[in-house]
């Protein structure tokens, strides 16, 4: 799959093309998948002032505008799954099996979307008769688009990540600026020419592959004054401290825990969580924002819970990533599968025991288990954004929650355990925006509230919570009733 020429981006609804452009290669062999033209600074003026100058006809669009066109993109990618899933692989390096996963759940995003656009801000009616000064008054609260959006997406999974900013930013009528990740822009480029499809107005969207450098500028752009980021900490700290007055969301980074309580201690138990534990510290290479970085497990379980992690992350099939049977292929570049080994072996110098992996080839870094982990290295405090796990030994539920919560970040937590009231005391307890019961940190669905406590962020996705954060409420007083 390459391109000879370079492919344009979307400029306010249109295909253009700039001056520069700049190469898109597969980490699993190197080839080249495509060429992307890069817009010029008078370009991305012009879409930042096309997306500004619609925003109030956006707004006013009626709903089944805007719901007919997220019906239009479910649909149509849906038809183009396949193309858009060997797309993703080549420009991402994650198995094709996985890309395929990411389309589906991009569909699903924009029929959410669709369903939602269709009942939201239908508005609330307050008596204001409750006070002597509110006789003959009501009021009635709808929310508007805050203006247009700034949406910067990951390599990580390029397409549903972009969708997440971009459906509902539709849904509620408000233009947006999609920015995609240097490593991954294809994916979004194909979203662009559905989009372009559509009958939203011009003005209203843009793909715009925008290099890192110029990026200040546009997060500093007063015409844009709701900024959607996900991706690593440091950036999207720093777009929060250069744009304070901005209504900012942050989906940042996490090293999730997958905690097993003693309950969760049948044969039948063990080989699940085991085997949930092997393929979702691995997917996507481990690069996922939710992947099972730490597993604490109760020490009355631990040495029966461990040869069956090891075994089951052996059994990880690594390789070519267009390969049907791969479940882990290589990181997103050579110089990430560098970094992750280079924090294995400092680990493993500082006295853990490498249980499994511990090899890289290339990008491609093994399936990696390691157990009693000196606290201080690396690995123990941060993101790894790779194929490796951490063994942790416990006494007991609160052990194991301190354990998760002894962490920087807090987006996710699994927790095994059957039992109800457990499950209460965990969410209360786990400070993550999320605690899925009887399964890894790493399950997410696209309509559920979704984001980080402490260092992995502030605000929500899920489509409708987006919908919320891209507006605020206005009240109209209605006197003399
Ligand atoms: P990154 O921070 O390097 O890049 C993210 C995006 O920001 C890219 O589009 C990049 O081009 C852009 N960017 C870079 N410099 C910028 C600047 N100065 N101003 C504005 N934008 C700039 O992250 P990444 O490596 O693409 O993604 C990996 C990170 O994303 C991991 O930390 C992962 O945990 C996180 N992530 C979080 C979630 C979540 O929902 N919480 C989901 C996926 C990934």
């Amino acid at each position: 799959m390459t391109d000879a020429a370079p492919r344009g981006f979307w400029l306010a609804g249109r295909e253009a093309t700039g001056e520069e452009s700049f190469e898109v290669t597969n980490s699993w062999d190197g080839r080249l998948v495509g060429t992307v033209s890069v817009p010029t600074e008078a370009q991305v003026e012009e879409a930042v002032a096309a997306a500004h100058a619609v925003r109030d006809e956006f707004a006013a669009t009626p709903a089944h505008v805007r719901t007919a066109a997220l019906d239009h993109v479910a649909r149509r990618l849906t038809e183009r799954a396949e193309e858009i899933a060997l797309l993703i692989s080549a420009e991402n390096g994650k198995p094709v099996k996985w890309a395929r996963g990411e389309v589906g759940r991009a569909v699903s995003v924009f029929r959410w979307a669709a369903e939602e656009a269709r009942r939201f801000n239908a508005g609330e009616a307050q008596r204001l008769d409750t006070d002597a000064g509110g006789t003959g008054r009501l009021a009635l609260t709808r929310r508007f688009p805050r203006g247009a959006v700034l949406g910067i997406a990951p390599f990580n999974f390029p397409l549903n990540l972009s969708a997440h900013k971009v459906a509902p930013a539709i849904a509620v009528g408000a233009p947006i600026i999609l920015k995609p990740a240097p490593a991954t822009p294809l994916s979004s480029l194909v979203l662009g020419e559905i989009l372009a499809e559509t009958d939203l107005p011009a003005g209203s969207w843009s793909v715009l592959p925008v290099p890192n450098d110029r990026m200040p500028a546009l997060v500093q752009d007063e015409r844009l004054p709701v900024i959607s980021f996900t991706g690593s900490g440091p950036v999207g700290w720093s777009i929060l401290d250069s744009a304070p007055r901005k209504h900012v969301t942050l989906e940042l980074g996490g090293n999730g825990a997958a905690v097993v309580l003693a309950d969760w201690s049948s044969e039948q138990d063990l080989d699940w969580a085991a085997q949930r534990i092997a393929t979702f510290s691995n997917y996507q290479g481990g690069q996922s924002c939710i992947s099972v970085q730490r597993v604490i497990a109760d020490a009355s379980l631990y040495e029966r819970l461990v040869p069956k992690v090891v075994a089951a992350v052996e059994a990880q099939v690594t390789g070519d990533p267009s390969d049907d049977a791969t479940d882990v292929g290589p990181l997103v570049s050579e110089d990430a599968a560098k970094r992750v080994e280079a924090w294995v072996d400092e680990a493993v110098e500082a006295g853990a025991k490498l249980l499994a992996g511990g090899k890289r080839d290339g990008a491609t870094y093994a399936p990696t288990v390691l157990a009693d982990v000196p606290a201080g290295v690396t690995i123990a405090c941060e993101e790894v954004f790779g194929p490796v796990l951490t063994l942790t030994r416990v006494d007991g539920e609160e052990a194991a929650f301190a354990a998760v919560n002894d962490s920087p970040y807090g987006l996710q937590a699994g927790v095994f355990t059957h039992d109800l009231q457990t499950a209460f005391r965990a969410h209360r307890a786990l400070e993550t925006g999320g605690v899925i019961i009887g399964d890894v940190p790493s399950y997410r669905a696209d309509q559920m509230p979704y984001g980080g406590a402490k260092q992995s962020g502030v605000g929500r996705e899920g489509v409708r919570y987006a919908m919320d954060d891209y507006t605020y409420e206005r009240v109209l007083v209605l006197t003399g009733l």
